[in-house]
């Protein structure tokens, strides 16, 4: 190999904002035949907003109880980072407006508005859980508050059955749905929605293209995640995949023959992007993510993933 002509490619490829963590990488775009994509920031933004908050049927005073709702999700969530988190804190502090003036702020609590949350626990792929304090409420004043997956709910304890339906049906429509707990009993679905990136489409057509399978790979339920897959042309979709088994995933196609590129964002494809045969991480995405992956998409353009590909293909050419 002549060390100028990849030396050229990367640099082009720094150009088009593609960082190639080392010269040995190009050889691997040659060999991949499938492209698994993570959904949630890689497909699509990554940047969901809060469309609903569905109650139990037949449940009184619904305006107070959804903002209840929203308040004490909020509460937990500003303290995670995932982009439902953002979705509902951005909700909850649109629907509550300018905040009291000087906040008492806990000596460890975290605050939003008059609550403050202690215990704060957040599980990959799952959900969130914190106790929530609600400093006007009077002292001692505490609710456990979860939010996630209905699954992971029911596993600490929470009845979830009031509100199946509603969950089902936002889920159908295409859309994320999490339930909101507290004191031990489901209060609420929030459903939200994320939309495409602009180019996400052309860049599946032009991974297509080079001769790539492309794999639709989510943690999200299985409407959300189809719901997507149409919207780019993927036929091959994977949905409700629980982080570690993003990893399985990879290594099965792998078994299966196939050479494997990953594109990325999250924590949870941090090791899946790591065992793929090539690792796209969107600079937009995770430390982690970026790390372990052996390509920098920094602007988190899917495009990108197909340049990334087509540039150190012909990088290769030129050297042989
Ligand atoms: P993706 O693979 O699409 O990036 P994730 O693995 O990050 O999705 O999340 C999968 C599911 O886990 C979400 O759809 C949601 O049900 C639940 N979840 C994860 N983090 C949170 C959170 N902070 N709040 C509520 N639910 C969460
Ligand atoms: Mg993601």
């Amino acid at each position: 190999a002549t060390p100028t002509a990849l030396l050229v490619g990367t640099g082009r490829g720094a150009q088009l904002g593609i960082l190639i963590k080392g010269p040995e990488i190009l050889e691997r775009t040659r060999v991949v035949d499938t492209v698994v994509l993570d959904k949630t920031g890689t497909v699509t933004q990554g940047r969901m907003a809060l469309t609903d908050v569905l109650l139990p049927a037949g449940t009184p005073d619904s305006a107070a109880a959804r903002a209840e709702a929203l308040r004490l999700a909020a509460a937990v969530e500003a303290r995670s980072e995932h982009p439902i988190a953002q979705a509902v804190v951005a909700a909850w502090a649109q629907e509550a407006g300018p905040g009291p003036e000087e906040p008492a702020a806990g000596q460890d609590g975290v605050q939003i508005g008059w609550d403050e949350v202690y215990d704060f626990a957040a599980t990959p792929g799952r959900g969130v859980l914190g106790v929530v304090r609600t400093a006007h409420a009077g002292v001692g004043m505490g609710h456990r508050v979860l939010v996630g997956r209905p699954s992971w709910l029911a596993e600490h304890g929470v009845q979830t059955v009031a509100l199946h339906t509603a969950f089902t049906e936002a889920e159908q429509a295409g859309a994320t749905a999490v339930m909101v707990a507290w004191g031990g009993t489901a209060r609420a679905v929030l459903v939200v929605r994320d939309p495409l990136k602009p180019t996400s489409r052309a860049a599946v057509d032009e991974l297509r293209a080079l001769g790539l399978r492309p794999l639709l790979l989510t943690g999200d339920n299985e409407g959300a995640a189809r719901a997507v897959a149409r919207e780019v042309g993927i036929e091959e979709v994977v949905a409700q995949v629980l982080p570690e088994d993003k990893l399985a995933w990879v290594e099965r196609l792998q078994r299966d023959g196939r050479r494997v590129a990953m594109v990325g964002d999250g924590v949870n494809d941090a090791a899946a992007l790591a065992a793929a045969d090539l690792g796209l991480a969107m600079g937009t995405g995770t430390d982690v993510a970026i790390e372990a992956a052996d390509i920098t998409l920094v602007r988190g353009d899917l495009r990108a993933a197909a340049q990334a590909i087509a540039l150190s293909r012909r990088t290769l050419r030129i050297i042989r």
